[in-house]
């Protein structure tokens, strides 16, 4: 596989596991979290389209396009790995869908930040919230659901509490 197939099925299996996602959790009112906002397409996505939820953004630094830049107050900056602890004590377990797209280009070290960062983002979910993310996670009370049609095996992981 070239580097643009893999990108291509990365950005196709976002965008259906996020539309999968975002429709299942329909009927949860608590926020919804963008770990990693980059660019902002991800987050874009996610504002075009979940209805009545709060949606707020973990980043090191905004540099997003100008249409896809949250509020200052929807915006947490700022280290993940100290932010999120800090989200469970002011949201609790509330979150209705949790959005990961944080790693890079070194698969190893992607999966390395993942390891780490999965008991941060488990005890925020909701009873019935999901987790979307670009990387296998390991979550240890979550289930791995199956992926929706056209997503690419892979690129994208579906987990629910
Ligand atoms: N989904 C985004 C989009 O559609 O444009 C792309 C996200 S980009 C691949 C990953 C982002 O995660 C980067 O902007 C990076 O700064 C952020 N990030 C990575 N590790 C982080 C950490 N430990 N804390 C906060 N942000 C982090």
């Amino acid at each position: 596989m070239t580097r643009l197939d893999l990108f291509i099925d990365r950005m196709v299996s976002q965008r259906a596991c996020l539309d999968h996602a975002i429709a299942a959790t329909d009927g949860l009112a608590g926020p919804v979290f963008e770990l990693g906002l980059g660019n902002g397409r991800t987050y874009h996505h996610l504002r075009e389209t979940v209805v009545d939820r709060d949606i707020y953004v973990f980043e090191r630094e905004i540099a997003s396009h100008p249409d896809s830049t949250p509020e200052p107050e929807f915006a947490i900056l700022g280290d993940v790995m100290e932010t999120l602890p800090q989200a469970l004590q002011r949201f609790g377990p509330t979150i209705s869908l949790a959005h990961a797209d944080l790693g890079g280009h070194n698969r190893d070290k992607n999966d390395i930040f993942a390891r780490k960062v999965s008991p941060l983002i488990e005890p925020l979910l909701a009873p019935g919230g999901l987790m979307v993310s670009s990387d296998r996670m390991y979550f240890d009370t979550l289930e791995e659901l199956a992926l929706p049609e056209g997503a690419v095996p892979g690129r994208c992981f579906i987990y629910r509490r």
